[in-house]
């Protein structure tokens, strides 16, 4: 592993941006993805979220730039989009605007679902959590078909929450891999709970053959906050994609 695709500064809501780049150097990595959260839509998602790259992305282009100064591994200014469907001519024109190394696009809610909290799940029954999962899954094949971005984050993020985890079905990893199949999306093997309570990464690793007939490879991402995470999560992404045996995409493709 080279190249880490997915992690935050405090230009979001990570860390310091110079400690990341510390931690990458530790990890032995020749590249760097620095991947802040972006939010277009103006909802009650958008509008709790407290940070947000539309507006910081030029002042962390120049820290970037600054820090490109002081270390050997190759930082990329790049985003992890929010993809809501509605929001597409939005999304479009702000990453036109922005001109970004690459970009990753994530579903993190989808119409009334929101899938970065058990809260919304918790006291529904099972009827109800698979229809936000399928939800989620037809909001992911519409990232995917919109051609928006090069790379598709945590494919099967509903698995990390507990009231939402068991609920994705081989069916939803196969219309996925179908999806980008047929597109120049990469997907990432994301490592954002390999420590916490969901103990593997996305998508689920006994998931991965799944992708194998539709031809799809894997880029690798930590989805750290902080240095310390991204020191303990490298090791395991390596771990994954030696005992996968996933096909892995070289970094230089996934550029814009
Ligand atoms: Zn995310
Ligand atoms: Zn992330």
């Amino acid at each position: 592993m080279r190249t880490d695709v997915h992690t935050h500064t405090a230009f979001s809501d990570g860390s310091d941006l110079l400690s990341m780049v510390e931690a990458a150097e530790d990890a032995g990595l020749d590249g760097l993805g620095l991947t802040d959260h972006c939010i277009v839509t103006e909802d009650a998602f958008g509008r709790r979220a407290r940070y947000d790259l539309v507006e910081t992305h030029e002042r962390r282009r120049k820290a970037i730039e600054a820090a490109r100064e002081g270390t050997s591994v190759t930082l990329y200014d790049a985003v992890e989009m929010s993809y809501v469907a509605s929001d597409t001519d939005r999304i479009r024109a702000f990453l036109d605007s922005a001109g970004f190394d690459y970009t990753v696009g994530s579903v993190h809610f989808a119409g009334e679902y929101d899938y970065t909290s058990d809260a919304p799940y918790l006291g529904e029954d099972d009827a109800f959590r698979r229809a936000a999962v399928e939800r989620y899954y037809d909001a992911v094949v519409g990232l995917v078909e919109s051609g928006l971005f090069d790379v598709l984050g945590h494919l099967d993020l509903p698995e990390r929450l507990e009231t939402l985890r068991g609920h994705s079905q081989q069916s939803d990893y196969d219309r996925v891999g179908a999806a980008l199949a047929d597109s120049e999306t990469v997907p990432e093997i994301n490592a954002g709970r390999v420590n916490r309570s969901l103990g593997r990464p996305h998508p689920d690793p006994s998931m991965l053959e799944r992708f194998d007939g539709h031809d799809v490879a894997f880029v690798l991402g930590s989805d750290s906050h902080r240095p310390g995470e991204l020191t303990e999560r490298i090791p395991e992404l390596r771990a994954v994609a030696d005992e996968t045996a996933v096909e892995l995409v070289e970094t230089e493709l996934i550029l814009a």
